[in-house]
């Protein structure tokens, strides 16, 4: 199927100031050479600890920060470069949901406000419909009932927050969602069910998703493929099976061996990772991840490794595979 979304060498570089004058100091890569392929109905989940860059990236994506470098073709249409005007009527077309929709919704407005307010913008603008009627029916899409319609944010609990926060970014039909740790506030219990409607609502309106968490339990329920990002770039993607089966990346392996094995009797090995992720103000130089790879080699700490497809869609960035001639 078509791509929704043809993301190349994206860069995200946040200048350091430095000193009384604010004179710059160099940069904080935050998202330094981001590529990847998203398709029409498809849910890549983007999996990293915090700091890796994931969240910047999916802001970088919506223009919610401006990239420094790279392309972002939405639908076709390249939006790094686009102008501010014709932006402004593709956001209705790209969404986000937010890990605390609590912060995002003005507490002063019912929810039928908040609502009536999505409903007014972008492509469900001209839905002849009263509002109350659309008000209602979006509820119902997201497991609410009407009587919540009235109610102010505070009388919700979490998990009915972020469904009113889906509710809000489902309203004006997008094409695609980024989800950034919608469920990493919630309780296990009802991040289930989060997950679960965001699987639903997938499947009726034809949603493609960027979901984004630091969980990979999660990332593991939602995702048809997964990037793994560490300190500002993608170190392996592939299709979920393969990943899981198959990880190839040692990092990746790390936080694999890290998740809780479904079959006890399959026990495996626990990859305890030493020291913490590298500020990305000042990156590791070579394979940013070397200080931590139980496999380092010589060429690691020079070379930084290039992306290598190893088996169909499945792509990863290590000098143990490949020759290092090609990762010059
Ligand atoms: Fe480890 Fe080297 Fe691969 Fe980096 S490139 S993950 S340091 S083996
Ligand atoms: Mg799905």
């Amino acid at each position: 199927s078509e791509n929704l979304l043809v993301v190349d060498n994206l860069k995200t570089y946040f200048p350091m100031k430095k000193g009384l004058f604010g004179q710059t100091s160099g940069h904080i890569k935050a998202v330094d050479g981001v590529s990847f392929q998203l398709k029409k109905g498809e849910t890549l989940g983007i999996v990293g600890e915090s700091g890796c860059g994931k969240s910047t990236t999916g802001r970088s994506i919506l223009q919610l920060v401006k990239p420094s470098d790279g392309s972002v073709r939405f639908d076709g249409e390249e939006l790094i470069s686009m102008p501010e005007a014709k932006l402004r009527n593709m956001r209705s077309q790209m969404q986000i949901i937010f890990q605390d929709p609590y912060s995002s919704l003005n507490p002063r407005l019912t929810v039928s406000t908040i609502l009536a307010e999505a409903l007014s913008a972008g492509a469900t603008q001209t839905d002849p419909r009263p509002m109350r009627e659309r008000v209602l029916e979006l509820l119902s899409l997201v497991g609410l009932n009407p009587q919540h319609a009235d109610r102010y944010p505070h009388e919700f609990s979490g998990g009915q927050r972020q469904r009113i926060g889906i509710a809000r970014a489902i309203a004006v039909k997008p094409k695609l969602i980024v989800a950034d740790e919608p469920v990493s506030a919630l309780d296990v219990s009802i991040q289930a069910q989060i997950l679960n409607l965001l699987d639903e609502l997938q499947d009726d309106m034809g949603l493609t998703y960027l979901f984004i968490s630091h969980d990979l339990g999660v990332i593991r329920h939602i995702s048809d493929r997964i990037a793994v990002m560490y300190l500002g770039r993608i170190v392996e993607i592939a299709d979920k099976k393969s990943l899981f089966e198959r990880p190839l990346h040692p990092y990746t392996q790390a936080l694999i061996s890290a998740v809780p094995v479904p079959n006890p009797e399959k026990k495996k090995e626990r990859i305890v990772l030493g020291g913490d992720v590298p500020s990305p103000a000042n990156p590791p130089v070579g394979c940013a991840f070397h200080p931590r790879c139980r496999h380092a080699m010589d060429i690691c700490r020079t070379v930084r490794p290039t992306e290598l497809e190893m088996n169909q869609d499945h792509v990863v960035a290590c000098h143990l595979y490949g020759d290092d001639e090609r990762s010059k």
